[in-house]
């Protein structure tokens, strides 16, 4: 989906679980007037891992990645809003925590390159391919959100 309905999806990973930053995650997509139409907790298999991760699956990381995505559950959201890919991204920053954007999520909370708190879909391609690898259709709800009045203007609602 596109315009407003664009969606994306965001792993809460086992560093942030074992660190208790589940709800600090989810308020800053909140604050940022994004809408949360889907979330769950869930174990990652190996099958599912090798899928996501197909992009990196040669390299050298791979089985650790793999190791720690498995160590806990994770908490699998999809937000919605206009071009929240970008939006999505630019709030999580760069993938070496230590060296991206303060205010960022993993700016704020990170200081590496394999624990770095969340994971967040980086196309709006790849968006729709992750939000259906992690739920079923009847898992990612629609509803009407009444701060949109306030948080698009009105040409953007359209
Ligand atoms: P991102 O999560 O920022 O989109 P990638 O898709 O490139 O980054 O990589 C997926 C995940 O694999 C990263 O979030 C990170 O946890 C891990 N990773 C990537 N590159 C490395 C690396 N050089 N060393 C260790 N872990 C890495």
């Amino acid at each position: 989906m596109s315009g407003i309905k664009e969606r994306t999806l965001v792993l809460v990973k086992p560093d942030a679980m074992q660190r208790g930053l589940v709800g600090q995650i989810i308020s800053r997509f909140e604050l940022k007037g994004l809408k949360l139409v889907a979330m769950k907790m869930m174990s990652l298999d190996e099958a599912v891992l090798r899928e996501h991760y197909a992009h990196i699956a040669d390299k050298p990381f791979f089985p650790g990645i793999a190791k720690f995505m498995q160590s806990t559950p994770v908490v699998a959201m999809c937000w919605e809003g206009l071009e929240v890919v970008d939006a999505v991204r630019r709030i999580t920053g760069i993938t070496k925590a230590r060296e991206a954007e303060a205010g960022s999520i993993r700016g704020d909370f990170a200081m590496s390159m394999g624990c770095n708190v969340i994971h967040a879909s980086d196309s709006v391609e790849n968006a729709e391919a992750e939000v259906k690898r992690f739920f079923n259709p009847d898992e990612v709800f629609s509803y009407d959100k009444s701060e949109y009045l306030h948080v698009y203007a009105e040409d953007e609602r359209a």
